[in-house]
């Protein structure tokens, strides 16, 4: 089965398994995740906002140009990379994700994720940084590439090695000068991160 077949397996698991139903039932559509399902590197968002909601595909917003921007940066293209979020429906006014939202989705980004077989998973703000590293903040480690085995499955040993390197969210980057020269100085490791690994 390629690996594309895969994740559209796990989609249909998202709607069987009727997953937040709360959010489903205020959101447009499911937005799953898009990209390159070979890719080497996997961009982990939070939540769909307005945008996305419409269109079914993550980053496609203000945030998502600025994604795009700093990939042009350092050579890459929207089609290089696979690009999700832990929350696959809009939160209503786009708050935070709960914390009961995002342990309902982790098994099937874990299951994105063994699919994918990515080496770098980045994390875009500190909600999907937690997600792996749960003790770190975001202040103090962005920028710093993490070695992690992740579990796949919660409690099984399955596990992939990857690199994650925790990034500031482009949203906060984006109206924040500071942050967001941060954020250009973080993003731009990238390439030294994927040669290393190689
Ligand atoms: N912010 C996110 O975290 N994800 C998106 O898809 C868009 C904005």
């Amino acid at each position: 089965m390629s690996n594309q077949t895969e994740l559209d397996t796990i989609v249909q698991a998202i709607i069987d398994d009727d997953v937040t139903p709360e959010l489903k039932a205020g959101a447009t559509q499911l937005v799953f995740g898009e990209g390159n399902p070979e890719a080497e590197i996997v961009f982990i968002g939070e939540a769909p906002g307005r945008q996305e909601d419409v269109q079914g595909k993550p980053f496609v917003g203000a945030s998502g140009k600025f994604l795009n921007e700093m990939l042009e940066m350092i050579g890459m293209k929207r089609e290089d990379i696979y690009i999700t979020n832990i929350v696959k429906y809009r939160p209503p006014d786009n708050r935070d994700p709960s914390p009961e939202e995002k342990k309902a989705f982790l098994p099937y980004l874990q299951r994105q994720l063994e699919v994918i077989q990515p080496k770098v998973v980045v994390t875009l703000g500190r909600h999907s940084m937690n997600c792996f590293l749960p003790d770190l903040q975001i202040s103090k480690v962005h920028g710093e590439p993490k070695r992690v085995k992740l579990s796949l499955k919660g409690d099984s040993d399955d596990t992939l090695a990857v690199v994650i390197l925790p990034l500031f969210h482009p949203a906060a980057a984006l109206y924040n000068p500071l942050q967001r020269q941060t954020l250009i100085d973080d993003f731009s490791l990238i390439p030294a991160i994927i040669k290393k690994i190689k």
